[in-house]
This record gives C-alpha cells, sequence and structure tokens, in this order.
C-alpha cells in the first residue's frame, strides 16, 4: 500500500511540537499540503521552518484553538481543508479534591471544543465536496479513566462521543470520522513530565520512563512509551483514501493497556 494525499489540504492543530508535529510530518510525507497551527507565532515558524527543510509543502496559522475566537481567526484564514487532525491538547496530574471549577472548564474548552468548534466549521464543506477526514487525538485515558487526572479522562471521553456522534452525519458519504487513542507517548510534553519525576526521584529518565509504564499502565503489552512516529502512522493511516472503511472508530495505539477485545 502506498499512501497518496496529493491534492489534499490538511490541518492539525496543537502541531508545533509531539504528536502532532509528527503527524504534520507523517501527512507531508505523504503529499499533504500541511498546516502548521499553535498559539504562538515563533514557534509556529520554527515548526514550518522544520518541515519546510524536508521538502514539504507547509504553511502555519498562530492561533488558540481553545477560544472561539481563536477558532474563527483559523478559519477565516483557512477556509477549506480535507483532512482536520483534532490533536490539541493538555493534561494535568491533579487530585480530584483540588480541581476547581476553571480547571474543569480549561480542559473542556481545550480537549473538546476546539474539535467541535473545528470540525462545525469544517465538515459541511467536506460532506459537500464528497471527501474528508476528521480524526480526534484522544486517549486511552478516555476509557481507562487515570484517578490522578479525571478532568482529564473526561475530556478524552467526550472527544469519543463527539467523533462518533459526528460519523453519523457522514452515512453514504466518502467522509470519515474517526478518533485515535495513544497511550503513554514521548512527546516534549510528557517528556518534561518524567524528567521531573525522574529528579524527584533520583533516577535516570529511561528508569523513571520504564517505572512510570509499570507502576502507572502495569496491563501496557509493549511495557514502555510509545514514539510520537508510532502515533503518526496511525493517524495518516486512517487520514489516507486507502482507509476508507474505517469510519466512526476508536482505534487504539496504546500499546495494549485496554484489556478488552473490542
Ligand atoms: P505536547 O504538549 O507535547 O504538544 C501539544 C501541542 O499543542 C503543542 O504544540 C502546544 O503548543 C499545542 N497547544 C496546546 N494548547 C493549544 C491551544 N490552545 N491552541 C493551539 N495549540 C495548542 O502534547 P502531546 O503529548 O503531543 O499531546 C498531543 C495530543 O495527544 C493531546 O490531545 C493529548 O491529550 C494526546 N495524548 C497524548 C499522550 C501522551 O502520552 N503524550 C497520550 C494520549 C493522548
Amino acid at each position: 500500500m502506498k499512501i497518496d494525499l496529493s491534492g489534499k489540504t490538511a490541518l492539525v492543530t496543537g502541531s508545533t511540537a509531539g504528536i502532532g508535529h509528527a503527524i504534520a510530518k507523517g501527512l507531508a510525507g505523504s503529499g499533504a499540503s500541511v498546516v502548521i497551527n499553535g498559539r504562538g507565532r515563533d514557534k509556529v515558524d520554527a515548526a514550518v521552518r522544520k518541515l519546510e527543510a524536508t521538502g514539504a509543502k507547509v504553511r502555519g496559522i498562530a492561533a488558540d484553538v481553545s477560544t472561539a475566537s481563536g477558532c474563527k481567526a483559523l478559519v477565516a484564514a483557512l477556509p477549506e481543508v480535507d483532512i482536520l487532525i483534532n490533536n490539541a491538547g493538555i493534561f494535568e496530574p491533579k487530585d480530584f479534591f483540588d480541581i476547581p471549577d476553571e480547571d474543569w472548564t480549561r480542559f473542556f474548552e481545550v480537549n473538546v471544543m476546539s474539535g467541535v468548534r473545528l470540525s462545525r466549521a469544517y465538515m459541511k464543506g467536506m460532506l459537500k465536496r464528497n471527501w474528508g477526514r476528521i480524526v480526534f487525538i484522544s486517549s486511552e485515558s478516555g476509557l481507562n479513566i487515570p484517578a490522578e487526572m479525571i478532568h482529564y479522562g473526561m475530556s478524552k471521553t467526550a472527544q469519543l462521543s463527539v467523533a462518533r456522534g459526528l460519523a453519523q452525519l457522514t452515512r453514504g458519504t466518502a467522509v470519515t470520522v474517526n478518533s485515535v487513542l495513544p497511550g503513554p507517548t514521548m512527546s516534549e510534553g510528557v517528556e518534561t513530565f518524567v524528567k521531573d519525576l525522574a529528579k524527584q526521584n533520583w533516577q535516570s529518565v529511561d528508569e523513571a520512563a520504564a517505572n512510570f509504564v509499570k507502576q502507572h499502565r502495569p496491563s501496557s503489552l509493549i511495557q514502555r512509551f510509545a514514539s510520537v512516529d508510532e502515533i503518526a502512522n496511525m493517524v495518516v493511516y486512517v487520514a489516507s483514501k486507502e482507509a476508507s472503511a474505517t469510519n466512526g472508530a476508536a482505534l487504539r495505539a496504546e500499546g495494549g493497556i485496554v484489556n478488552t477485545i473490542a
């Protein structure tokens, strides 16, 4: 199978770093014209330059997708896309009894409403042109709710619900809406978190990463963090023309942590 996305425009939210950047690189490597997004102009420009150096067709739009005005500005700058990857997301371990209302709202705005607003803006065009892909980057934490960040788990389950609901609207068309569920993945954001753990416990970063998986994700079959490219590979496939029979699905790339068959 050769994935060819030439002629398609893809927007990846939160793609200046981490999983989003790997997805942008993967889509561009398959021929798509890719739009990088992040909040700050400088980081967006740096990420664009990094991909341009690989020969990618790429541009950048700085916009905060956690706000209605940020999404509006993004859509004004980019009125149509063929592939929308709702990747931007935040996470933070916090005891349930210490999570204030504002954090619940913030997690919902960044992790859920960004994808809701952008899907509302782009999906009609996809249905009209009878081709499109929307992918929500959820998490295995949407199925196995982590006791140390219930607000994050809530937002990741909500994404699964929105994605499945939107897929119902594609009946009989060549548009698909799916979610991808990564497990622990060594993105820049997670690397910072693991480095902090390592410092607290007087461990090397590798030891801290291995311990994290053993302690917090004992059911993992791969017993390690995934790389950002391993997640991006799944996303590029589901965004491809070849994935035309996969719709309304929650696709796992979580190393087997979730111990169920379906
Ligand atoms: P990261 O922190 O490494 O990168 C996140 C990116 O999103 C950055 O480029 C950041 O600038 C951008 N971003 C954050 N808020 C934004 C906003 N309001 N508007 C625009 N851009 C914004 O994160 P990551 O680990 O690569 O995670 C990416 C996605 O994958 C998230 O939705 C996360 O929940 C999900 N995920 C990550 C893991 C993991 O272990 N890394 C596991 C499961 C799911």
